[in-house]
């Protein structure tokens, strides 16, 4: 694992004081590693874990090319453009129960979706287009005849091809596959019933401040609720982590100390917020020098701004007085290595920009996640946005459609980096990027939705 000296020494330009939001991505991609342990599990323990090999296609699906469709299938090189055809139907395949019979041309065989294909057919017309004939009045139900329109199917039609989905011996999943219920199905459709997916990362999460309360405690002056705990354990949550919730730490270095410990003992990565704002009278930012390799840095966003991050060595903890309060934790201990550490800023709304801006693709990347950033969507304001080029805002956006049909947002109103209501309220963050100026009604801008993320 590198220093973070030797990380912003390959960083052209690198500057802790004043880094856009692309080069703290670019910074944190090459500090963070990816898990390598795994384990097997059934499918249903599978959602929203991430896969640790290939997986490669035991079969094909389907197995044999069967019928899309309820109808009849027939020699499709038969059809003549302007002349209906008239087939004698032969039998019925059911999906499951094969004709087994031989096809001549001038026949047909019924067939229900899913039915193998007849030997030597390759053509259904839907049963809706035919019309059915009996060949005479006293044997109706062995010979009847069907006539098929002109121009109403082509060659081809209506036939699924053995292994159109997958192919035998073909890659049907790459690892780093993030399984969601339809990778699951496609698990499944190969008989597959357990996958190996990597561990699960461990992430430890506590808030500082004096001024912060836990809840159950009475109200008192100047002291605000703690919401940056329940905010980092639902994105936490979302992402599949195991969570290790160590509450709310006072500004006091005894304590301070004991949590940072006991989280780096335990987890791959600590989240904390509140107390590395320049300036800050308090012992967070000191502590966290002293227990590990760390940047505090000025980023240039908003809201967001100022973030610590690092790496806390384990080595050096072992024989900390406070390293037998987290083997009483229940966890394993984790001896080697360094816990990665964020250390977001206390705004509440700052909290989870950042997550969602720098935590959340490091994170997933440390899970052995192939997922990159979410696609960004496009859509017209409905209101002039103030903007300076030269940092980048995350403004709260509602996303609706237009009349038109197209995409549009507007802001929450208040953007106070303190205002979680605004959180609640939108559905996706307006992204104004970097060297983005003033934005006019009606101007296209990027949206990152929550839909899937939070
Ligand atoms: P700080 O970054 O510690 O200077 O905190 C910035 C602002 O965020 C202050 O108004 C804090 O009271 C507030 N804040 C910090 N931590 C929390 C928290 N866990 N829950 C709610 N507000 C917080
Ligand atoms: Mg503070």
């Amino acid at each position: 694992m590198k220093t973070l000296d030797q990380i912003a020494a390959e960083l052209a330009g690198y500057d802790p004081q004043a880094l856009s939001a692309d080069a703290v991505n670019a910074f944190l991609a090459r500090l963070v590693e990816p898990v390598t342990d795994f384990e097997h599990v059934g499918i249903f323990q599978a959602l929203g874990r991430v896969l640790a090999v290939d997986v490669i296609s035991p079969i094909s699906v389907p197995p044999h090319d069967n019928s899309a469709m309820d109808g009849y299938a027939f020699d499709g090189s038969q059809l003549n453009m302007d002349k209906g055809l008239r087939l004698k139907v032969l039998g019925t395949a059911l999906a499951g129960k094969a004709w087994s019979g031989s096809v001549q041309s001038g026949e047909c065989v019924k067939v229900m979706t899913g039915a193998v294909m007849p030997p030597g057919l390759n053509t259904v017309v839907p049963q809706e287009f035919v019309t059915l004939a009996a060949s005479n009045a006293s044997n109706a139900e062995t010979a009847s005849y069907v006539t098929i329109p002109a121009g109403i199917v082509r060659l081809g039609d209506n036939r699924r091809h053995l292994g159109e989905d997958l192919m035998q011996g073909q890659p049907a999943l790459p690892n780093g596959e993030l399984l969601t219920p339809a990778a699951l199905g496609l698990v499944a459709s190969l008989g597959i019933k357990t996958v190996p997916v990597l561990r699960r990362l461990k992430v430890a999460y506590f808030s500082t401040g004096n001024e912060i309360l836990s809840l159950g405690e009475p109200p008192r002056e100047g002291a605000v609720y703690d919401s940056n705990r329940y905010t980092v354990f639902g994105l936490l949550t979302r992402l599949g982590c195991e969570v290790i919730d160590m509450g709310v730490v006072r500004d006091e270095p005894a304590e301070l100390q004991a949590a940072f410990v006991q989280a780096a003992l335990q987890a791959d990565a600590i989240i904390t917020s509140g107390g590395v704002s320049v300036g800050e009278a308090d012992y967070t930012k000191a502590m966290m020098k002293q227990l590990g390799d760390v940047a505090f840095w000025r980023i240039a966003m908003r809201p967001g701004r100022p973030m610590a991050v690092g790496q806390i060595f384990r080595d050096k903890l072992a024989s900390s007085p406070f390293a037998a309060r987290a083997s009483s934790s229940g966890n394993p201990i984790k001896q080697e290595g360094s816990a990665i550490l964020f250390g977001l800023p206390g705004n509440p709304v700052a909290v989870m920009v950042t997550f969602l801006a720098f935590v959340r693709p490091a994170l997933l990347q440390m899970m052995g996640c192939r997922t990159s950033a979410p696609p960004l969507l496009q859509a017209k304001s409905q209101e002039p946005l103030r903007k300076k080029p030269g940092r980048t805002e995350y403004q709260r956006g509602i996303v609706s459609n237009a009349p038109d049909g197209s995409l549009q947002v507007k802001t929450t109103g208040n953007q106070g980096s303190g205002v979680l209501s605004s959180m609640v309220q939108a559905n996706g963050l307006i992204v104004l990027h970097h060297a983005q100026g003033q934005v006019a009604i009606g101007d296209t801008v990027d949206v990152m939705m929550f839909d899937g993320v939070i």
